[in-house]
């Protein structure tokens, strides 16, 4: 990725605002740190902006499976998530046998759903594989999986029955898995005449990167590597050499998404975990267990949570219970961890709560009032734009963190303003005592 005066040497430099930043220095700088996009300013030549985006394109290729609803991998531009942030988080699949009932199993796939901090969590792909051996069996499953699953696919099965099965799903983008140097040559002239991504794989790192080559020679550029480690030692070496040979060395044959393919069962899943935390991006298990999916989720939303920008609930009104004209009116900020734990006390006290959600950038209570983005005049802001103070004459609770804001919200809101609880935990009484 360029640095933004790499970037300043290919703007204008007129400074004329028309992107919307005061500057082009400005402006470069949003695009080294990826806030913005080169096409944001309407006045750089065609030529710099070739130049720029051959030179802004990731050391990792951004790789789609999957059309409508699709899976993006790679895109990766760091290391490390501290540098920058990781960008596309890993996809998990479940394999679908072509000899399995296919319904029954799709169904059960799609029970492997979670909601965790606002977030829903379900499974990314299915992976139909070939175990019957017969092209016409294994394009009927096919079939069949598409009609009930909408979601990105994995074709995985060998070149001798894949084709049939390719030609009817090719529309939807399959991922083919996988190319190795036995079927390189015919693998490649599918993913090619079907414009689907391919999968290569090998033990052998030097083999790997020679596929690599082989099939971009051929006309393929969506390409991803699995390296064909089989334990957690082999998984975070290769995927490090790999990681560390694009991103450092600029070597292209390793510049794209890894994948592992874990089986099932407990070391399955300490094989996923690894790759998720050190650069896979498809993650293909035999059979995946809702208790053994939970922590798997539970830890890609933390390795792709982007460390710059907290992670944050929709500001706006949010009525708990079924409150009146006459409930009490509760506001905080969008810190979702704040959100949930002030959301979860005001149920426990079965009192009906209108919760003014407030848009303090993902930042938590005493922090946001600190940072000047929790004050009497943006509480005023939000409870006016939701329009609860004209569904509800109650009173309006002020987190008891921020009680030295009660006096000038009085005054803002000519309204009863009274000082809650400073702890969450301690809201269920208080509301039970309120009056
Ligand atoms: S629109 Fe382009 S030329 Fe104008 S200030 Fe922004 S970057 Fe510079």
């Amino acid at each position: 990725m360029p640095t933004a005066i790499e970037f300043f040497k290919l703007l204008p430099k007129t400074n004329c605002k028309d992107c919307g930043q005061p500057t082009c220095l400005a402006f470069a700088m949003l695009l080294a740190n990826q806030k913005a996009k080169i096409d944001d300013c309407p006045h750089v030549s065609q030529s710099s902006k070739s130049a720029l985006e051959a030179s802004a394109a990731p050391p990792i290729r951004s790789v789609a499976v999957g059309k409508g609803k699709e899976i993006r991998m790679g895109g990766e531009t760091v290391l490390y998530r501290h540098e920058r942030r990781f960008i596309n988080p890993v996809a998990y699949a479940i394999t679908v046998s072509d000899t399995c009932n296919i319904p029954e199993r799709i169904a059960e796939i799609k029970k492997l759903s979670f909601e965790r901090v606002g977030m829903i969590f379900d499974i990314d792909a299915v992976s139909i594989k070939c175990d019957s051996g017969d092209a016409d069996a294994y394009a009927k499953a096919v079939g069949d999986a598409m009609r009930i699953w909408d979601r990105p696919f994995v074709l995985e099965c060998d070149a001798a029955v894949i084709e049939k099965a390719l030609s009817a799903a090719s529309p939807r983008r399959p991922l083919i898995y996988h190319a190795d140097p036995g079927n390189i040559d015919k693998m490649t002239e599918l993913a090619k005449r079907y414009s689907c991504p391919l999968a290569l794989r090998s033990d052998s790192m030097e083999e790997l990167a020679d596929l690599a080559e082989k099939a971009k020679a051929a006309g393929i550029d969506d390409i991803v590597l699995e390296t064909g480690a089989s334990n957690l030692k082999d998984c975070i070496e290769r995927h490090t050499v790999a990681r560390r040979s694009a991103i450092k060395k600029k070597f292209k044959p390793f510049g794209y998404p890894l994948m592992n393919r874990v089986g099932s069962g407990e070391y399955a899943v300490a094989m996923a975990a690894m790759s998720t935390m050190k650069y896979g991006s498809l993650v293909i298990f035999d059979d995946l267990k809702s208790y053994e999916a939970l922590p798997l989720f539970t830890l890609r939303q933390n390795i792709y949570t982007d460390p710059q920008v907290p992670i944050q609930v929709k500001p706006g009104l949010y009525p708990i219970g079924d409150p009146d004209e006459h409930s009490p009116i509760f506001f905080t900020t969008n810190f979702s961890l704040t959100y949930f734990t002030v959301r979860a006390d005001i149920e426990k006290s079965k009192v009906p709560v209108w919760l003014q959600i407030v848009d303090t950038e993902g930042l938590s209570v005493l922090t946001a009032y600190s940072a000047g983005k929790f004050s009497a005049e943006h509480v005023t802001k939000a409870l006016n734009d939701s329009g609860v103070l004209a569904k509800s004459g109650g009173v309006v609770v002020i987190p008891g963190l921020v009680a030295r804001m009660s006096s000038k919200l009085n005054d803002m809101l000519n309204r009863k303003v009274i000082v809650g609880t400073t702890e969450s935990r301690d809201i269920p009484k208080f509301l039970r005592n309120l009056k």
